[in-house]
């Protein structure tokens, strides 16, 4: 069985301990993917030690030149487009296609991020002293621990490691057990792109053990976490204490909002793609579709039929339309959640199995109909390809319905009535709005982060926006008069 490792102060080390944690592939519980070090506390901390003492060569080298090495992990991801891909099903279960968009993603979010390294600076300011210079100085912030999740195993690092690497920081990277191996071949790209020794490390392990001390140490100057709400919370209290600036992206109940106007089937189409791609698996997957009364009855027939037609299996067979979900946990996760609605008096429409025979972690995709917006299934993040329809009056009753509750990552709305749209966009509580879009999907140079419990709401990620949360800001003010 193969056997990786992390990679600390430049080189690849297993655990001081030995331990190690197994990974094996969701679509077929038999395939064993590797093992993987279950790193320590020390280990954590020779690789804080390592980011320090990379952090002033990189954050005093020309940002250009840092560009240059993403620019070259951009284009070493494109060759091996197709190889991470198969990894990435392999490992987390998401379907070739997905698989290959979240591959192609990385690329062009380090494509973009390396030409920050030309755009970057920052402001001249005009001074109300004759013969003085007032000006901004964007300094890297310092060290960063990364803290991610399983659903986009490549994607997510990719979108934290790329400004914080290319605004000067150095990195500290603790991938989600479930997904080491994504994690190992991303650090590789970046060896290979030329990196700096201890300017990226990589430490595999438990949440408890090395995501514990990452984010408590006074030596992290910034933590950036994507995950569940209440890891997410405990986290940020953590590192408080030290004043680690943080940075939180966590859970959704996202809805698209369905008027009586709108184009059933394209309706559905849009709610397919937001609640079973990706296996429900996303955090802006859509999980409630309200639903004007008018449209409620033949909406629920259509997606029943959608639902039901889909095609689940193996992500790396073709035809495969939605993979399994990524693990027994999140599988048993989805079915419990099924027996709630059904005891809660929600009435299920399709679905709410587990499907396939051939040793996978596979669920069919479900949909409920009648829903209450006060229900377990209306309010808790699931997290699994389980779709419940709300019904509503009118759009007031349905962004109320929407706004109810303590979630607010993305949200969409499926209309041709301008007005409506616009009153939707102004008045939901979400930090991603779509109009006749999937809730998913977002694009890599716009700002991106959540309302309510989904977000610390302290710092947008992505784009240009990720320069606040990866940089601290100087005030120069130059007398020369
Ligand atoms: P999770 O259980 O919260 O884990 C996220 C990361 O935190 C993992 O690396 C995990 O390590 C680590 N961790 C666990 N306990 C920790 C602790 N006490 N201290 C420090 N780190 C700790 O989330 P998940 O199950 O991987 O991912 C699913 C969740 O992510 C969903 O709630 C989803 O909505 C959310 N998500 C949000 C976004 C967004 O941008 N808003 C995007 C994707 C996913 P282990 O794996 O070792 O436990
Ligand atoms: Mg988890």
């Amino acid at each position: 069985m193969p056997h990786f490792k992390n990679y600390i102060a430049g080189e690849w080390v297993d655990s001081s301990s030995g331990e190690t944690m197994e990974n094996r592939n969701p679509a077929d519980t038999d395939d064993v993917i590797g093992t993987f070090p279950a790193a320590t506390k020390a280990d954590v901390e020779r690789a804080i030690d390592a980011a320090n003492e990379a952090l002033p060569g990189w954050a005093n080298m020309p940002p250009p030149a840092r560009g240059a090495i993403l620019d070259k992990a951009s284009a070493i991801l494109d060759a091996r487009q197709d190889e991470l891909a198969r990894a990435l099903t392999r490992e987390e279960g998401k379907t070739f296609a997905e698989a290959k968009g979240e591959v192609l993603r990385a690329r062009d979010i380090f494509k973009y991020y390396a030409g920050e390294g030309w755009r970057m600076g920052g402001q001249v300011l005009p001074s109300n002293i004759t013969g003085e210079l007032l000006y901004t100085r964007r300094e890297a912030l310092g060290v960063i621990a990364l803290v991610t999740p399983w659903n986009f195993p490549i994607a997510i690092p990719v979108w934290k490691m790329a400004p914080a690497l290319i605004y000067g920081n150095t990195v500290v990277f603790k991938p989600a057990s479930l997904v080491p191996y994504s994690a190992v071949l991303l650090v590789e790209a970046l060896v290979e792109a030329g990196l700096p020794k201890g300017v990226v490390n990589l430490v595999t392990g438990s949440g408890r053990t090395v995501g514990d001390t990452l984010v408590g140490s006074k030596r992290i100057a910034g933590v950036s976490f994507t995950g569940s709400v209440s890891v997410g919370m405990g986290i940020y209290e953590k590192a408080m204490k030290n004043l680690t600036r943080v940075q939180l992206e966590m859970g959704g109940k996202n809805p698209t909002i369905v008027l009586k106007d709108a184009d059933i089937s394209k309706a559905v189409n849009i709610a397919v793609a937001g609640g079973f791609g990706l296996t429900g698996q996303a955090c802006t997957a859509t999980s409630r579709v309200i639903v004007e009364e008018g449209a409620a009855d033949a909406f629920a027939a259509a997606l029943t039929e959608a639902a039901r037609n889909l095609k689940v299996g193996n992500g790396l067979e073709s035809g495969v339309q939605m993979g399994p979900a990524v693990s027994e946990d999140q599988l048993q996760t989805d079915l419990d959640y099924v027996a709630v609605g059904q005891q809660e008096g929600a009435k299920l429409l399709a679905g709410g199995e587990q499907a396939g025979a051939n040793g996978g972690y596979y669920v069919q995709p479900t949909v409920f109909d009648h829903v209450e917006p006060q229900m377990r299934i209306a309010q808790e993040e699931i997290f699994g390809p389980v779709i419940g329809i709300i019904r509503a009056r009118n759009l007031d009753d349905a962004l109320e319905k929407a706004n109810g509750i303590g979630f607010g990552l993305s949200a969409s709305i499926v209309t041709n009535d301008l007005q409506q749209a616009f009153q939707f966009a102004n008045r939901i509580e979400a930090g991603v709005v779509k109009i006749n879009e999937p809730t998913t999907g977002l694009a890599l140079q716009a700002p991106f982060g959540g309302f309510k419990n989904s977000s610390a709401n302290t710092f947008k990620e992505q784009g240009q926006a990720a320069i606040e949360f990866y940089t601290r800001t100087k005030t120069v003010y130059v007398g020369h008069g």
